[in-house]
Formats: C-alpha cells, sequence, structure tokens
C-alpha cells in the first residue's frame, strides 16, 4: 500500500496541537481512547444542526431525513467490517455488546424470546471458554452468564510470550463447549490472535464464537464474515469515533435465534398488555432510542480510516511497534508482556519498568507531555499471569510519528535513574 503520511493525517486531529505541561503533547493512548479527526466532529455536528430528529418515527421531514442518514451509517460501519446492513447492532460499546450477548443467551436459556429449543440455550455442565488474556468486559459477563445457567468457565492459557496456548485450546474446547468468547488482539500485549483456528476449534464441536474486535477494528483490514465469527463487538470511541456507540455483529442465523436483552419502544411489531411480538434483528436489539448523531460519526470515522487506507495503517503502525519494542529491549529494567518474536502485532506495547511503580512511571512521562496507560488496563487476571499487577502501556495509531515513539523511548530510559531503581 502507499505509505500514509502520519504528520498529514495529524492536521485533521485539532487536539494533537494541544501543548501539555508545557510539551508538545505526545498521544500514546489511543488503546483507550483515540483521538477523533475534524471529519468526525464535523459529521456530528452538522447532522445535529441540520438534521436532528427521532428516527423511525415521525411524519416529518427531518424525521425522514435522520432515518436516512442513521440507516446509511449502519450501512457504512456493516460495511467496514465486511457485512449487511441487518446484520449490525447499534450497541454504546463493546462492554454492552458483549453484556447484550450474554445476557440474551441468558434469556434463551429460560426460553423467553426465543423457542425453548433454541441452540443458544445453555445447561448445567455445558462449558464456557474464553482467555486469560480477557479484558475484563469479556471475562465479566461470562461469568455472570455460568453463575446464572449453571455452565461452567473455561480459559486457553497463555504461553510465557503472549501467545495463546493453541494446544490447550484444542483439549478445552471440546463436545461440552457452548461458546468460545475471545479477543482478536489484546489491549495489553498487542498480538494479533489465531481468530480462523479458534473459530475452526469452535466450529468443530458447533459451539458459538464471539469475538471482541475492540483493538483490531481501528488498525487491521476487518471482515467478520470472512473470519467466520458467530457475533463480534467493536467500540466507536476507540476507532476515531464518538463515545457512546458502538457495533455488536451477528451472523443472520444467529442474531435470528437470539432472544432481546434490552425491551421497550422502538424494537415491537404488536403490544398488548401481557405479550409483545419483537421485530427481526437488528430492531430486535435496540430497545430505545439511539445514538443517533454518534453513530453518524462512527460512519465518518470509518470512511476516514478506509481513505487512509487499513493496509497502510497495519503498515505503519507496525512499524512504530518495532522501533519502539527494539528501543524498551535495549533499556535497562524494562520487561516488554507478550514479546513473541515473529508475532502479528498491532502498535501496542505494554512494560514493566523493574522497581518503579507504573503510576509513578506514568506521572514521570506526563510531566514531559507523553500520555500512556498504567495500571491493569482492565485485564487483571493477564497481569496476574505476567506475574506484575500493573505495566505501562503505549498504544498508537495512525496519527502518531517515529518522533513520538523517540520521545516516548529517550523519557522511558530516563525513569529508573531518576527514581533511582537499582540496575
Ligand atoms: N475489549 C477490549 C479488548 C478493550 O480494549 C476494551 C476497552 N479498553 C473493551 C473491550 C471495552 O470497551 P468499551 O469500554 O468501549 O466498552
Amino acid at each position: 500500500p502507499p505509505a500514509l503520511d502520519p504528520v498529514a493525517l495529524r492536521a485533521d486531529f485539532p487536539i494533537l496541537s494541544e501543548q501539555v505541561n508545557g510539551h508538545r503533547l505526545v498521544y500514546l493512548d489511543s488503546g483507550a481512547t483515540s483521538q477523533k479527526p475534524q471529519q468526525v466532529l464535523d459529521a456530528e455536528r452538522h447532522f445535529l444542526i441540520h438534521a436532528n430528529s427521532a428516527v423511525h418515527r415521525g411524519a416529518h421531514t427531518l424525521a425522514a431525513e435522520a432515518t436516512d442518514l442513521f440507516e446509511d451509517a449502519r450501512a457504512t460501519v456493516a460495511g467496514f467490517v465486511g457485512a449487511e446492513p441487518e446484520q449490525l447492532v447499534w450497541t454504546s460499546g463493546a462492554t454492552m455488546g458483549l453484556n447484550l450477548v450474554a445476557y440474551a443467551i441468558g434469556n434463551a436459556t429460560i426460553g423467553r424470546g426465543a423457542p425453548a429449543s433454541t441452540p443458544l440455550a445453555l445447561k448445567p455442565g455445558d462449558e464456557i471458554v474464553t482467555t486469560a488474556i480477557e479484558h475484563h468486559a469479556n471475562l465479566i459477563p461470562w461469568q455472570e452468564l455460568a453463575a446464572r445457567t449453571g455452565a461452567v468457565l473455561r480459559h486457553i492459557p497463555a504461553h510465557d510470550d503472549g501467545t495463546l496456548d493453541m494446544d490447550a485450546a484444542a483439549q478445552l474446547i471440546t463436545p461440552r463447549t457452548r461458546i468460545v468468547a475471545f479477543t482478536h488482539v489484546s489491549n495489553v500485549l498487542g498480538i494479533v490472535n489465531p481468530v480462523a483456528e479458534l473459530v475452526a476449534l469452535a466450529q468443530q464441536v458447533g459451539a458459538l464464537t464471539v469475538l471482541d474486535a475492540c483493538q483490531s477494528a481501528p488498525h487491521l483490514p476487518l471482515d467478520l464474515p470472512a473470519l467466520g465469527v458467530d457475533l463480534a463487538v467493536f467500540s466507536g470511541h476507540k476507532m476515531l469515533g464518538p463515545y457512546g456507540v458502538g457495533g455488536l455483529y451477528g451472523r443472520a442465523e444467529v442474531l435470528d435465534a437470539l432472544p432481546p436483552f434490552l425491551t421497550g419502544g422502538s424494537m415491537i411489531t404488536t403490544v398488548t398488555l401481557d405479550h409483545a411480538e419483537y421485530l427481526p434483528a437488528p430492531q430486535k436489539f435496540e430497545a430505545g432510542t439511539q445514538p443517533v448523531g454518534p453513530a453518524i460519526g462512527l460512519a465518518a470515522a470509518t470512511r476516514y480510516i478506509d481513505a487512509v487506507g487499513r493496509d497502510a495503517i497495519h503498515a505503519h503502525e507496525r512499524a512504530l511497534a518495532e522501533r519502539l519494542g527494539d528501543a524498551l529491549r535495549e533499556i535497562d529494567g524494562i520487561r516488554l508482556l507478550g514479546d513473541a518474536p515473529d508475532a502479528e502485532r498491532v502498535g501496542l506495547w505494554s512494560f514493566d519498568v523493574a522497581g518503579v511503580h507504573a503510576h509513578d512511571a506514568g506521572q514521570f512521562l506526563d510531566a514531559r507531555g507523553i500520555a500512556v496507560r498504567v495500571g491493569h488496563h482492565c485485564a487483571a487476571p493477564l497481569h496476574q499471569r505476567f506475574g506484575v499487577t500493573a505495566s505501562v502501556r503505549a498504544s498508537a495509531a495512525l496519527y502518531n510519528t517515529m518522533d513520538d515513539i523517540d520521545a516516548l523511548v529517550a523519557a522511558v530510559a530516563e525513569i529508573r535513574p531518576y527514581f533511582g531503581a537499582d540496575a
């Protein structure tokens, strides 16, 4: 792909010209939330100024315009992940998408909103398989579902280098497995997991696959139907889009079989005092007023990403990651988490600074205008696996430059001397 010019792209992101603590902002926290280009801000603002109105109801002109913009946004965002518009459910983000799925399967289990014979229903002793490297959002909803249904939760372990233990996965995924839920890219390790292999293992036993695509959607070409997953989630705010909007993708048969989670207005065909009939997907899952402006903003974000080109973005971010990884390995007392030599990865590294708490390291970097994330990044079990309670995470996006990486590296090299940590 033609090389991406991050310096030119930065002009589209107003916040990147801010000064922080007297320094040029070096924003390396896009794994937590990305910055938003002017095109996204303009799309949402244009809607609010010129077409704001309730969608799918009302006979007036603005309502029709708003509905068209909202449904165009659905088609755009669905297309971004290779899907048809009916396969994309709006959510408030990945956390809601995963909870929607888990609670809906719980409803299927008690026979609510789906035929009691639905293959999605769980029974005691059925197994749900996740991995030991999940974000809490792809862990706790399954713990809750297991507790409510009597299902058993199992975890695919990770090797010391951060890659998943696929031999263990092959042992753990058995005819008892009903759900296999895993992340495409770890938000702590930055490693791209072998989706096709996990899907193949799940399909052999007829288990449902649920993909957390939060950390891949902004960075990699993503064709969810081609990956073969049954369901997948992503968050708008991590992919140059607004807060409060995200997507749940589902294969048509799966969305048909899945009962609703939230119920109420806009998701029904008929209602009596005692009973309701539901619209087909995606409306079945979209009770209540939807985040129309944010959805339109997210569509603008996916157009922006596609205009830059996802292959170019991936190549650029991989080059940033390589430079950062190579430099950090040379600094005394820095340990990279998930340093698998041949792993496919995005532009994200987490690391431990020997003898310095991650929060102190984060403050040291912040004083130099460098924004990173510190803590367990909502993946406490992963940190336990690697023998630390917290880490420093630097995560890049298409607007980061080699200068950003070099600024981080120079500052990281000063951390341990500054705090007097022994070499
Ligand atoms: N999964 C992963 C891998 C994530 O990185 C995040 C956000 N840190 C989430 C899920 C949750 O996303 P949100 O907070 O936008 O719902």
